[in-house]
């Protein structure tokens, strides 16, 4: 239909999601929205990026712990841009506390939201793109991924799920000109964070000044948040045709956490 590449982001009302469709429209893609937030402020968002970088930008609110809103939402963007090329799962919550108090339904969440969401995309747009040949399917981990933390028992099982699954899909894709890759990002500072501080504070019996310094910026040898301009880069280059070969794997951006 066009020339131009389709993406869907999904949870890009907000944080890296909103920075990686920002950083795809920039680069000419057609970009479909996802995620919760105020009506209003999505479409202010979506009307200012269609204008700026004159692509087109659809939003559906699909939630992703519910599996058919989910398949509706992979329809409803190849029936507005006529396929699907791009898939970045990022839809992502978080939940601090110690396992004997961690509650079932936030396990729960967290596993449909930041793990099993990202099964229901893929098989929606996986035999499209494998029939044309052509596909990247980038998913939004974290450092947690590779390594954990106490006090975040869920996040760490969906992210180091979600990197087992990038591998399992860049196998099944591979001789398709279909990629999967992972991006695992240390800490960028977005609504998700924000929120952790508090529980992070109470579950150590820090301030939460101390878990910004002592937690959070120690974690990384930058001593500096990751930022969603960076990881929009990187997820523009993943989508992009040089990187046909990259496929399988987990690339960090985390100011040198995992190294150490
Ligand atoms: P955020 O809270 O700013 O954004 C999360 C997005 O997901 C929002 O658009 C929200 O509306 C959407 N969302 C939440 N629940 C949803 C649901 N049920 N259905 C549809 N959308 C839903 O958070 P963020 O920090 O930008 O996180 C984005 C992703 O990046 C997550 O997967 C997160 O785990 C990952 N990540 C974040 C960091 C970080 O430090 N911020 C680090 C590594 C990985």
């Amino acid at each position: 239909m066009s020339k131009r590449l389709n993406a869907v982001v999904t949870g890009s009302t907000s944080g890296i999601g909103l920075g990686i469709a920002d950083a795809f429209a920039a680069e000419g893609m057609n970009v479909m929205l996802n995620g919760f937030g105020d009506k209003g402020e999505i479409e202010k968002t979506r009307a200012r990026l269609e204008e700026k970088y004159g692509v087109t930008v659809r939003y559906d609110g699909a939630d992703m712990t519910r599996p058919e809103e989910i398949r509706a939402l992979i329809e409803e963007a190849a029936a507005a841009f006529g396929q699907v090329d791009v898939l970045v799962n990022n839809a992502g919550i978080q939940h601090v506390s110690p396992i004997e108090d961690f509650p079932e339904t936030k396990w729960d969440a967290i596993i449909a939201i930041n793990l099993t969401s990202a099964f229901h995309t893929t098989k929606a747009v996986f035999k499209g793109m494998k029939d044309r040949k052509f596909g990247r399917i980038i998913n939004i981990a974290s450092a947690h991924g590779l390594v954990a933390s106490p006090f975040k028992s869920a996040y760490v099982a969906a992210k180091h799920g979600i990197v087992g699954f990038t591998k399992t899909i860049a196998l099944e894709g591979a001789e398709f000109g279909v990629t999967c890759n992972a991006i695992c990002p240390g800490y960028v500072k977005t609504p998700l964070v924000e929120a952790q501080i508090p529980d992070t504070a109470k579950a150590r019996g820090m301030t939460e000044e101390e878990v910004i310094q002592k937690v959070i910026l120690e974690a990384q040898p930058t001593k500096q948040f990751v930022t969603v301009e960076q990881v929009g880069a990187l997820a523009c280059f993943l989508a992009s045709k040089q990187a046909a070969s990259m496929t399988g794997a987990a690339y960090q951006i985390d100011g040198g956490w995992v190294a150490k």
